[in-house]
C-alpha cells in the first residue's frame, strides 16, 4: 500500500535534519527517511567550520545550545607555501563576534538527531531509499525498512542524501585526484583561535582551532594519502611542520588519522517534478573553503521558507520549485565557483602563477572593502 505525505526528506544527515527541524512546527509534518543508524555517524571524524551565519540558523532551529562549547574562530590566516603574500581576516575587523565556529560532524549530527527525535515524530532510521520517482501530482519514494519494501507518495520529495542516489538528475563530476588526511594535532604554540589556510603545490592544508588542539585537513594527491596515514606519528608530525612552517612551533601530539576522497560533484538542475535536491545531493564541494555544509544549511533554511510562503495548495508545484531555484541560484553558483577556483588556482607550483597569487593575497590584505566583501560572502552567502 502507498502511504501519502506532504513532504518526504530523503536522508537525515545534517542538511536533511535541519530542513525537517525548520518544518517541524509548520503544520507540514515532514517524514524523514534515513538509512543509517545514528551511532554510525558518531565515528565520523571530520571537523566542520561553521560560519557565523550558520550559527544564527542553528540558533533559530533551537540546536545551537547543544553544540556549545564550539571553538570560535576569531581570525583566519591565509598564505601559500614557497611564495610571498598573505592575508589575515579578523572577526574584530568584520564587526562579528566570531568568523565561525569549529564543531565535529559527529557532534553536529548527534545534536540534530536528538532534536529530530523530540520534534519530528516521523523520523525513521534504518529506512534505505531505493528510488525516487518525480511525478506531476506527487513524487514517489520507494524504501526498505525492517526487511519490508514500502512506498510513500508526497507533494514534495526533498533529496538530502549526500549525493548517493544515482541517475536522479544529471550530475557533473570533477575528480581533483586529491584526498584529505584528517586528524588533530597539538602545536608548540597556542592557536589563539586563529584558523590557518595554507596553499601548497599538492593541495591546501587547513588547521582549525578545536578546543586546545588543532583539527588538520591536509589535502594531497590521492595516491599519497593512505601512505601518509600509515607513517609513524613522529615522522608525520615532522613532515607536517615542514609543510606548514613555523607559525605554531613544532607539533607534539597526533590524533587518529582518516582519509576522505575529494570530488566536486553538482547537479545541473536542482529541481524536477515535485522533487528538489539540497545540500551535498545538489553540490558536493572540496572542503578547502569550508563551504559545503554552510551552503547546504542555507539550502535547507531557504527551502523551508519557500514551502511555508507557498502555502499548502502550492506545495511542491512548479511555481514553488522555480521560486526556490531562483532564490538559491547566485549563492549556489558563487559557492561552487569560489571553491573550485581556489582549488584550481592554488594547487600547482607554476612560478608566474605563484607570484600572481602572492600579489593577489597582498592586495586583498591591503584593501579592506575586498576583505569585508569576502567575509560577508563566506558568512552569509550571496544574499547576505
Ligand atoms: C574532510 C571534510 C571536511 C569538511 N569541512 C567542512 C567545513 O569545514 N565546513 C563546511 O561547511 N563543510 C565541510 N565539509 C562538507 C560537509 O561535510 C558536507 O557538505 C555536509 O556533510 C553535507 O551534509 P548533507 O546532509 O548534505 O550530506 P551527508 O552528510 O552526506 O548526509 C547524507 C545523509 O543521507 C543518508 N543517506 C544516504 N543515502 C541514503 C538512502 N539511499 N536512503 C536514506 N538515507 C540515505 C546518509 O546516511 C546520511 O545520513 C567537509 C567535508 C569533508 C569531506
Amino acid at each position: 500500500m502507498t502511504e501519502a505525505a506532504d513532504v518526504v526528506v530523503v536522508g537525515g544527515g545534517p542538511v536533511g535534519a535541519a530542513l525537517a527541524l525548520a518544518l517541524a512546527d509548520s503544520g507540514y509534518a515532514p517524514v524523514v527517511l534515513e538509512s543509517r543508524d545514528p551511532d554510525v555517524a558518531a565515528g565520523d571524524p571530520r571537523p566542520l567550520a561553521l560560519s557565523y551565519g550558520s550559527r544564527l540558523i542553528l540558533d533559530r532551529l533551537g540546536v545551537w545550545e547543544g553544540l556549545e562549547p564550539a571553538t570560535p574562530i576569531e581570525g583566519i590566516h591565509v598564505s601559500q607555501r614557497g611564495g610571498f603574500g598573505r592575508v589575515v581576516l579578523t572577526a574584530a575587523e568584520a564587526g562579528l563576534p566570531a568568523l565561525g565556529y569549529v564543531v565535529h560532524y559527529a557532534r553536529l549530527h548527534a545534536t540534530l538527531v536528538q532534536a529530530l527525535t523530540k520534534r519530528v515524530p516521523r523520523s525513521l532510521n534504518g529506512a534505505r531509499v531505493t528510488a525516487v520517482r518525480p511525478g506531476d501530482d506527487a513524487a514517489s519514494v520507494a524504501f526498505t525498512l525492517g526487511g519490508s519494501e514500502k512506498t510513500i507518495a508526497a507533494k514534495l520529495v526533498v533529496v538530502a542524501d549526500g549525493g548517493t542516489l544515482e541517475n536522479l538528475i544529471r550530475v557533473r563530476q570533477v575528480d581533483y585526484r586529491q584526498a584529505a588526511v584528517v586528524t588533530t594535532v597539538v602545536s608548540g604554540m597556542p592557536h589563539r583561535n586563529v584558523a590557518y589556510e595554507r596553499f601548497t603545490a599538492g593541495g591546501p592544508l587547513a588547521m582549525l582551532p578545536c578546543g586546545e588542539r588543532l583539527a588538520l585537513i591536509w589535502t594531497m594527491n590521492s595516491g599519497r594519502a593512505q601512505a601518509f596515514c600509515e607513517l609513524p606519528a613522529d615522522e608525520f608530525l615532522v613532515r607536517l611542520h615542514e609543510h606548514f612552517g613555523d607559525r605554531l612551533g613544532a607539533f607534539t601530539a597526533l590524533g587518529a588519522r582518516s582519509v576522505f576522497s575529494l570530488v566536486f560533484k553538482f547537479a545541473r538542475e536542482v529541481v524536477s517534478l515535485r522533487t528538489v535536491l539540497i545540500g551535498n545531493a545538489a553540490q558536493t564541494l572540496h572542503p578547502v573553503a569550508g563551504q559545503g555544509f554552510n551552503l547546504g544549511l542555507r539550502d535547507a533554511w531557504e527551502l523551508a521558507g519557500e514551502i511555508v510562503r507557498a502555502g499548502r495548495g502550492a506545495l511542491g508545484g512548479a511555481a514553488m520549485l522555480a521560486a526556490y531555484r531562483a532564490r538559491r541560484r547566485s549563492d549556489r553558483q558563487g559557492g561552487m565557483w569560489f571553491t573550485d577556483s581556489l582549488v584550481r588556482i592554488f594547487s600547482n607550483d607554476i612560478a608566474p602563477l605563484r607570484a600572481a597569487r602572492g600579489i593577489g593575497l597582498g592586495l586583498l590584505g591591503c584593501f579592506p572593502p575586498a576583505k569585508d566583501f569576502l567575509v560577508r560572502r563566506m558568512t552569509f552567502g550571496a544574499r547576505g
